[in-house]
């Protein structure tokens, strides 16, 4: 489809292979494999003589589509898909990757990515170094001759911070290693890291691509060299591979991403602002305030600061549970990026399970409470909210 196609066009129209029967909405094809004309065929299929399916695990073509849709979205050359944000996250690790290198990672991320890279990975002899804050010096003090990755979430969760996309890729470029940026808080609707210096992209689809809470989903992204070459071999050969029918329900997702996200970020921008004049709440973080701290930055990188909202109440855990258990409309739940607003107690929750010592070092404190803007009104919102914190 023609590069010059705007975001909004690309998101409904990119991808399209229509089958025999003309159908106007995207096919769902569920099958596991692929039937061959003749035995001649089939072996050159699997020879790659051929180009076309064969089996699911390596391509499907509705899987195929999101992926051709999500790659237009973020100004990549290729995408690949995957079971979940994790999958994605795992895949690109053990693609590029091998025993003996070393990871520069940002110390504010989702907590299971702390788990991957800073336990599991670590078992197999890769190494990760967490690094505190946005500035890129630390980042360059940090670099060792074994570094080969700096991966980084902006804005990251549950803080909302923000990193230089472009002054890390210098960094990261005269270290000899790749920039990996998973994009899942502002989605391409707001942010795309690529064409600011990103060597790959990550999603967790899970989140605003989908976008309805429904199904798990995620990719990679970037060039062909990098995302082919690299990562596919272990995605087709290990199999976490993104299902036929999610990969359907994500790439409708993505028909109304922009929609979405655009009034997610207006609302919640008047939400931060709201929080920020309750006597309960202590700090507010989110990029679109002014009071951020990477305000400038955001804005320049982002076209807005997006839907998600965190903010320290008063009186540490006891407080922010308080809170919590006084919402009548908001979810109680982990998930982001759903046109149902959710808060989250991230001490106690997505970043539970790491030690005391790492979540103080990620800033992460017990009256720190995250909300996921979604649709509702937003007055419906804050009067939710403001029955806990009076
Ligand atoms: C949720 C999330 C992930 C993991 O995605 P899953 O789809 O849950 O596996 C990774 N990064 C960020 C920023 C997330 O919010």
């Amino acid at each position: 489809m023609s590069d010059d196609y705007k975001l909004e066009t690309l998101a409904v129209r990119a991808g399209i292979e229509r089958s025999q029967f003309g159908e106007h909405s995207e096919a769902l094809y569920l099958t596991s494999s692929f039937v061959f004309k003749s035995a001649a065929q089939a072996a050159a299929r699997f020879g790659n003589q051929e180009p076309g399916n064969i089996y699911s695990r390596f391509t499907n073509p509705t899987v195929t589509v999101f992926e051709q849709r999500l790659a237009a979205m973020e100004g990549a050359e290729v995408c690949i898909a995957t079971s979940s944000g994790m999958a994605a996250i795992l895949s690109c690790v053990m693609g590029l990757l091998k025993s003996g290198d070393h990871i520069l990672c940002s110390g504010s991320v989702f907590g299971a990515t702390i788990q991957l890279l800073g336990n599991i990975m670590k078992r197999f002899g890769v190494d990760t170094t967490f690094v505190s804050g946005t500035d890129v010096a630390k980042w360059q003090a940090a670099v060792t001759p074994k570094t080969r990755m700096f991966y980084v979430e902006t804005p990251s969760n549950p803080l909302t911070e923000v990193y230089d996309i472009a002054a890390l890729k210098e960094v990261a470029r005269k270290a000899g290693a790749l920039l990996v940026v998973d994009n899942c808080f502002c989605s391409p609707a707001l942010q795309q890291p690529l064409a600011l210096g990103a060597d790959v992209v990550i999603h967790s689809a899970t989140k605003y691509l989908d976008g309805q809470g429904r199904v798990l989903g995620g990719a990679v992204l970037g060039k062909r060299e990098v995302v082919y070459e690299g990562v596919l071999g272990f995605l087709r050969t290990a199999g976490p591979t993104l299902s036929a029918f999610n990969a359907w329900i994500i790439l409708k997702g993505l028909e109304t991403l922009n929609l979405r996200v655009q009034a997610q970020s207006a609302a919640a921008l008047e939400l931060a602002r709201w929080l920020e004049e309750q006597p309960g709440v202590e700090r507010v973080y989110y990029p679109g305030l002014p009071s951020h701290p990477q305000h400038a930055l955001a804005m320049r990188q982002q076209k807005s600061g997006g839907g998600i909202v965190s903010f320290d109440v008063k009186g540490g855990r006891e407080g922010a549970w308080r809170v919590v258990d006084n919402t009548r409309l908001l979810s109680i739940t982990a998930n982001l990026g759903d046109t149902k607003t959710t808060i989250t107690h991230p001490a106690s929750t997505t970043h539970g399970r790491i030690t005391s010592e790492a979540r103080a070092a990620a800033g992460i404190g017990e009256g720190l409470l995250r909300v996921a803007v979604g649709l509702e009104a937003i007055e419906d919102i804050k009067a939710d909210l403001a029955r806990g914190m009076r």
